[in-house]
């Protein structure tokens, strides 16, 4: 995801806390943070709080702070062992181009490959990044294996009513959205 993200100009000023702050639903580390289940610290006058990544964005580019407060570190536990995490953005263009949709994933396997926990955070599929739960529930307990993530695709349509917009139309975007699942098994796979 960072080597496709902006420009090198972008990167050298952009910071992780403002691209989490804009709470855009493109904004391409947000899906990333959530799938990695990140807690996020917050100061105020009164001190620090912390707050789950799912907490913090509340609604189209809205989050939680208060006037007083700003983001000022993140937290991620340590990936288990069994426990993968990938992302992929697709935009129109490789540099300067902010996502069409974009997903990451952290899947967790048992010793036989079913799988035990899944998280698939999607951006640019609605008015938030947001998680597509119907998917993941049907995942949940099955095996991870190419027949069963072609099934999950059909819950995408499910758990998503993408709008069409400048880049890209809604049909697309939903389309992108079940493929990038596919493509996730055959990272997650290899
Ligand atoms: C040419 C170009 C390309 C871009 N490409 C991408 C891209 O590929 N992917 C992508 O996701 N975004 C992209 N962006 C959007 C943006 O640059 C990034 O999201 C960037 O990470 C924002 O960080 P910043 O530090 O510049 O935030 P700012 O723009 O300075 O701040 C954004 C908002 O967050 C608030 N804020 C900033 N830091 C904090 C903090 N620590 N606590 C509380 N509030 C805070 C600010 O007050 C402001 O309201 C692009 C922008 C441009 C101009």
């Amino acid at each position: 995801m960072l080597d496709v993200f902006a420009s090198v100009q972008i990167r050298e000023v952009a910071s992780i806390g403002g691209n989490l702050s804009t709470a855009s639903p493109i904004g391409d580390l947000i899906p990333v943070m959530m799938a990695l289940k990140a807690k996020l610290k917050i100061a105020g006058q009164l001190g620090f709080r912390w707050v789950e990544i799912e907490d913090f964005i509340t609604d189209y580019r809205q989050n939680c702070l208060q006037n007083d407060e700003l983001l000022v570190g993140i937290g991620i536990h340590d990936l288990k062992a069994n426990t993968h995490f990938r992302t992929a953005k697709v935009s129109t263009r490789r540099d300067l181009d902010i996502s069409t949709v974009n997903i990451s994933i952290r899947i967790q396997l048992d010793e036989n490959e079913i799988v035990e926990e899944i998280i698939l955070a999607y951006g640019g599929m609605a008015a938030t990044v947001k998680r597509a739960v119907k998917a993941e529930q049907y995942l949940i307990g099955k095996p991870w294996a190419k027949e069963v993530v072609e099934e999950a695709k059909a819950y995408i349509e499910h758990d998503f009513t993408p709008i069409s917009d400048a880049r890209s139309g809604a049909e697309f975007r939903l389309e992108v959205a079940k493929n990038l699942l596919l493509k996730m098994f055959y990272e997650v796979s290899r």
